[in-house]
C-alpha cells in the first residue's frame, strides 16, 4: 500500500446538494476517525455512517470547529476503487465549504491528490488495466451517447478480454517455439509444427489487423466526427455553417475570401458528436492572407472524416474541381447551393460513396434538416458510426502499439516460412506480445503513464 495518503474533492467544482471528498492510502481510516469522532468503535466497512465532522483548530488544539453532518463510508484494502484503504465523506456541496473540509483532511496527514492519482493507484494495484483506466477518463469526458457507450464497453473489459485472448494465443505458440529451441540439441528432437505455428500467428494477425481498422470509428465515436465544409469562395460555406449551428458565429459576406482561417463548432446529432469546421474558400490565386487560409483549408480537408462540399449552382461547373473531389478519397456530401438563382447548368454527379447533391438555398431560412440527415447517412456509409455492439480502438496509443504487434507477427511468420533461426522467430513473437501488453499497461513506460493520467481530473 502507498505510504502517503491522498485526498481530493471528487465532485465537480460548483454549487450542488452533495459534495464528496475522497481519501486513499494507509492513513485514510485514521483520518476519518480524527474528523468523525462519533463513529462507532467497531465499524462495518462499505456502510454509510451519519456523522458529525469536526476539526481541531490549527492555532488552538483544545478548540474544535464543527464542519458538517456528513455520511462517512470506509473501505478497507483491497476492497476499494484504488485497492487501498479509502474513505469518502459525503458532505453538503459548495466549493468553499468542501475546500475547508478538504483542508481539515490535509491537516490530519493527507496530501492533495494529483490529477488521476486515484485511478493511477487503482491501475498500479491491479484493480484495472490501462485500457480500463483510460475508459474511466473517457466516460467522465464523454460528450455524446456514442462516446459513453464506447467507454462503457472498454471499462467492462471487452477490448481487454479480446487483447488478452490474442496474447494467450501468441504466448502458447511462443512456448512451443522456445521448447523447440531448448530441446533441439537433445537426442529426442522436439519438432515444431510450422504449419500450426503459421496458422495460429495468421489468425492472430487477422484479428489484430481488424482491430486496427476500427480505430477511425472509435476515434470518431470518442472525439466526434470531424466534418469540414469546403468549396470555392462565395459558394455559401459560412451560410451553411451558421445555419447548422443556428447562430451567427461567422460573418457571412458577399466578398470572396471573408473566411480567411477556419472556425469550428461542435454539434450533437442523434447520439454522435460532430465537429463542424468552416474553412476559407479554395481558390488558387488569392492574396497573401487568403493564401494562408487556403493552405489551412487543404490541411483541414486532409484531416477531416467527412467533407461537405458546396458548389454555386449559378456558376458554370469547373470539371477540374469535380475531378479533385474524386481524388480526395474522403466520404462526403455534395451541396448544390443558390438554387434560387438561374442555374448555369445541371448539377454534377457526386463522387462515389457520397451523399447528394442536395439542392439548397442557404440565404433563406429553408430547413437544413436534409443536411443533418445527410451527415448521419454519410457517416454511417463511411463506417464512422457504430452499427452493432462491436468494439473499437479509441486511442492512437492503442493503434500504434497494435501496429507494432502486427509487424512482429508478420515478421515471425515470414521468418518461419523462410526457415530462419527459431531464435529470430521467437524474438518477433516476443515483440508482438510486448506490444499487445503495452496497450493493457503491462509493459508501459512511466512517461507514457504520466501523460495518460495527467489528462484526468483531480479526484479521479
Ligand atoms: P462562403 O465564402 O462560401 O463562406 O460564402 P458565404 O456563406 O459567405 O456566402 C456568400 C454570399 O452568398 C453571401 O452574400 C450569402 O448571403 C450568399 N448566399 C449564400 N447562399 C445563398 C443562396 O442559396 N442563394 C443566394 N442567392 N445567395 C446565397
Amino acid at each position: 500500500m502507498n505510504k502517503d495518503t491522498i485526498a481530493a474533492i471528487a465532485t465537480p467544482a460548483g454549487i450542488g446538494g452533495i459534495g464528496i471528498i475522497r481519501v486513499s492510502g494507509e492513513g485514510a481510516l485514521s483520518i476519518a476517525r480524527q474528523l468523525a469522532a462519533d463513529l462507532p468503535a467497531s465499524i462495518e466497512y462499505r456502510r454509510l455512517y451519519l456523522s458529525k465532522l469536526t476539526a481541531t483548530d490549527a492555532d488552538d488544539p483544545a478548540n474544535s470547529t464543527s464542519l458538517d453532518r456528513a455520511l462517512v463510508v470506509m473501505m478497507q484494502s483491497p476492497h476499494s476503487y484504488t485497492g487501498e484503504d479509502v474513505v469518502e465523506l459525503h458532505c453538503h456541496g459548495g466549493l468553499v465549504h468542501l475546500q475547508s473540509i478538504l483542508e481539515a483532511v490535509l491537516r490530519c496527514g493527507a496530501r492533495p491528490a494529483q490529477p488521476g492519482e486515484f485511478t493511477r493507484r487503482a491501475f498500479l494495484n491491479g484493480k484495472l488495466d490501462l485500457v480500463q483506466a483510460e475508459a474511466i477518463a473517457d466516460l467522465i469526458h464523454a460528450r455524446s451517447e456514442a462516446a459513453c457507450r464506447l467507454a462503457r464497453h472498454h471499462l467492462a473489459g471487452r477490448l481487454s478480454h479480446e487483447l488478452t485472448a490474442l496474447q494467450e494465443s501468441v504466448a502458447k505458440a511462443l512456448t512451443l517455439v522456445e521448447a523447440a529451441i531448448d530441446f533441439s540439441t537433445e537426442q529426442h528432437v522436439y519438432q515444431l509444427d510450422e504449419t500450426e505455428l503459421d496458422s495460429t500467428l495468421g489468425s492472430v494477425e487477422n484479428e489484430v489487423a481488424t482491430l486496427i481498422k476500427t480505430y477511425d470509428r472509435g476515434r470518431a465515436q470518442r472525439d466526434g466526427i470531424r466534418c469540414v465544409i469546403a468549396g470555392r469562395p462565395n459558394a455559401g460555406k459560412s451560410s451553411l455553417f451558421n445555419r447548422l449551428l443556428n447562430e451567427d458565429r461567422v460573418i457571412v459576406a458577399a466578398t470572396p475570401g471573408t473566411t480567411r482561417d477556419y472556425v469550428e463548432a461542435e454539434l450533437l446529432l442523434g447520439d454522435c458528436l460532430f465537429t463542424v469546421v468552416d474553412t476559407a474558400g479554395l481558390r488558387d490565386k488569392a492574396h497573401h492572407v487568403e493564401t494562408e487560409g487556403v493552405r489551412r483549408s487543404y490541411q483541414q480537408i486532409a484531416q477531416t472524416d467527412l467533407l461537405i462540399y458546396l458548389m454555386d449552382s449559378s456558376k458554370p461547373i469547373d470539371e477540374e474541381e469535380v475531378a479533385l473531389l474524386e481524388q480526395l478519397e474522403k466520404p462526403g456530401i455534395l451541396i448544390w447551393n443558390k438554387c434560387d438563382l438561374p442555374p448555369a447548368g445541371p448539377p454534377p454527379t457526386s463522387p462515389q460513396k457520397w451523399v447528394g447533391p442536395l439542392h439548397t438555398q442557404l440565404n433563406t431560412d429553408q430547413s437544413v434538416d436534409e443536411v443533418f440527415d445527410a451527415m448521419i447517412q454519410a457517416s454511417r456509409m463511411a463506417g464512422l458510426t457504430q452499427i452493432d455492439e462491436s468494439i473499437a480502438l479509441s486511442r492512437a496509443r492503442h493503434r500504434d502499439a497494435l501496429a507494432r504487434a502486427l509487424d512482429g507477427l508478420k515478421n515471425a511468420r515470414k521468418a518461419s516460412s523462410n526457415g530462419l533461426d527459431l531464435e529470430l522467430i521467437a524474438l518477433d513473437m516476443r515483440l508482438a506480445l510486448d506490444a499487445i501488453g503495452e496497450v493493457l499497461g503491462q509493459v508501459t513506460p512511466n512517461d507514457i503513464l504520466n501523460r495518460i493520467f495527467a489528462d484526468f481530473c483531480v479526484g479521479k
